[in-house]
């Protein structure tokens, strides 16, 4: 959950998937890829989350 968290705490400064938003995202949770990755993994309705 802890992504997902981090991800909305995102959107409140950017309300878009854009480069600074996954740069914002990188700056808050380095290797936020690898949690994304493995969220989808154990759950495949998480992928789904924009
Ligand atoms: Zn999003």
């Amino acid at each position: 959950m802890h992504y997902v968290v981090i991800h909305e705490l995102c959107h409140l400064i950017i309300r878009q998937h854009n480069k600074a938003f996954y740069s914002l995202l990188s700056e808050l949770m380095p290797g936020w890829e690898r949690w994304k990755l493995r969220l989808e993994t154990n759950n495949p309705v998480a992928s789904q989350i924009p």
